[in-house]
């Protein structure tokens, strides 16, 4: 076997230039290739992971199989790549440091005055060949968060200098840059683009390929233009232009051969190009349907377009293998009430309760889990959207009117969602959830069953919380029956309202392992039985 190759991506002149899509695509083209491809991020905080983040700060926070609080963008490393990525594949500057200091206290530097260089750049330096000596992939593609200029990013960038003299062609430099459009002069600008490659050039990387963003076309004067003042080839300028779908970002990457460019500067053989058929197979039904799903998404982020990242997309994905367009209609629940529930909501085909912590916005969701209840829509709730569904049912249908969860009212008579035994005696809020992937055990013949095609699953969890055993025999009895259950712990895991529609709240988060070519099955039937609420 080959060297691991390490592929770095830096990104310039500004932020949200979709790096993590370009890597994703990168990765996902390598893939089609027959190689082994990890994607790995670097993000230059100070927090040892973004789970103590409110989406405000940092969007949505992902979790990876082996309970790691992750970076969103690992969501679309899953999406692209179809393999779940680990703990390993997200790392930030709290982490390197912290393991710094713990070496320090250990001991382990004899006596040696501990510095940003060697031992911080040292520790980064591990933790990127970590991936390729351990797992022993072909290509290990790292994003480097942050734009190149950031105090922050500094250690990472001499990290990735010195990486690059230690691995010769083992390593490659990828930086992404915008190419601005000035309407009144009807140009567009690559000095932004230049003096971003200087920046990069000042801390010794010259990268080897550059990808820009833009929004209108690059003529080849531009292209050779960047390639002349960036020391770069002509064919290693490569242009990243907006399209309709993150989705088609790899096709575009292949027409301009950014793979190829990548195997031959890493001395790979070139074979013809791969056809990428499933995936196109997936671009396809997306443009080909015309009829259109309306799903109404409550939660209290509806503004942040990043807060239900892979929500938004698992429904994208769901909508798409059922053929039909998505319409996603978010509605904030914190202005949600009995008054303006119909007119909010009566037009949806589907509802799904978003997941959340604490009591803001909480009551919309009671309003919007009563009228969806009322009124037989189809509606998935999901984590802390399940835990509402459970509320609502125990207020309104078995009686209990102060019925809550503790997390919200530490004194309610009826604490039909209280704290799991294990998380009674934490103090600390970092990465102490219940995280990761856990089995469950479906019931035979419920939808949530019919669903998955399948009685045993495992789904991942981010959350303090239960639904609390001592009400199943109430619940149960009135109708709404707990369907899924962890084997080794008995919490609940699913409940649903067999008698309606489509009824199903979740503990854990199905949206984190749903990806392009595996869409989650739960996902797939909520949105058909959303379908088919729209033909009644
Ligand atoms: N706040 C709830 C809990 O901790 C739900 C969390 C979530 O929705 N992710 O249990």
């Amino acid at each position: 076997m080959a060297d691991t190759k390490y592929i770095f991506v830096t990104g310039g002149v500004t932020s949200s230039l979709g790096k993590g899509i370009i890597s994703a695509s990168l990765a996902k083209l390598l893939q089609a290739r027959g190689y082994s491809v990890t994607i790995q991020k670097f993000d230059p905080y100070i927090n040892i992971d973004p789970g103590t983040l409110n989406p405000y700060e940092h969007g949505e926070c992902y979790v990876t199989e082996d309970g790691h609080e992750a970076d969103l963008d690992l969501g679309h490393y899953e999406r692209f790549i179809n393999i779940p990525t680990s703990r390993a594949n997200n790392i930030t500057t709290g982490r390197i440091y912290q393991n710094v200091i713990e070496k320090e206290r250990r001991g382990d530097y004899l006596g040696k005055t501990v510095q940003i260089i060697p031992h911080i750049t040292d520790e980064i330096k591990r933790n990127v060949k970590l991936l390729g000596t351990k797992h022993k992939f072909d290509f290990v593609i790292t994003e480097i968060g942050g734009t190149v200029g950031d105090i922050e990013s500094l250690p990472y960038l001499e990290s990735v200098r010195q990486l690059r003299w230690e691995l010769g062609k083992n390593c490659l430099c990828i930086h992404l840059t915008y190419v601005p459009y000035i309407a009144a002069a009807k140009e567009l600008k690559t000095k932004p683009t230049q003096h971003s490659v200087k920046q990069l050039q000042e801390v010794g990387i010259q990268p080897d390929i550059l990808v820009l963003r833009t929004e209108h076309e690059l003529t080849q004067d531009v292209r050779r233009k960047v390639a002349l003042f960036c020391n770069v080839e002509p064919n290693a300028v490569i242009q990243s232009i907006d399209v309709p779908s993150i989705y088609y970002v790899p096709l575009k990457m292949q027409e301009q051969k950014l793979d190829e460019v990548v195997l031959q500067k890493t001395g790979m053989p070139v074979h013809e190009a791969p056809n990428l058929g499933p995936w196109k197979t997936f671009l396809n039904r997306m443009t080909d349907a015309e009829k259109i799903v309306k799903i109404g998404l409550v939660g209290k982020y509806v503004e942040l377009p990043d807060a239900y990242k892979s929500i938004n997309e698992s429904l994208f994905q769901a909508a798409t293998y059922n053929d039909y367009k998505l319409k996603l209609v978010f509605i904030h629940s914190e202005k949600l009430t009995d008054e303006n529930a119909a007119e909010k909501l009566g037009d949806m085909d589907g509802i799904l309760i978003a997941p959340g912590f604490g009591q803001r916005g909480i009551e919309g969701k009671f309003v919007a889990l009563k009228y969806a209840r009322e009124n037989n829509i189809p509606t998935l709730g999901i984590c802390l959207g399940m835990q509402c569904m459970v509320i609502e049912y125990a207020r309104n249908v078995l009686g209990y009117k102060e019925a809550n969860s503790t997390e919200m009212d530490i004194k309610t008579p009826y604490n039909v969602i209280d704290i799991m035994e294990e998380q009674k005696n934490i103090t600390h809020m970092g990465g102490t959830m219940r995280l990761g992937a856990y089995d469950c055990e479906l019931k035979e013949g419920s939808k949530a069953a019919e669903a998955y095609g399948k009685t045993s699953i495992s789904e991942r969890h981010r959350h303090r919380f239960e639904f609390n055993n001592e009400y199943k025999d109430a619940f149960e009895a009135a109708g709404m029956k707990c369907v899924g259950i962890n084997p080794d712990t008995n919490l609940v895991e699913v409940v649903e309202i067999p008698e309606l529609k489509w009824f199903i709240g979740v503990q854990y988060h199905p949206e984190y392992n749903s990806t392009v070519l595996n869409p989650n099955p739960l996902f797939v039937n909520f949105v058909k039985a959303a379908i088919e609420n729209i033909k009644k």
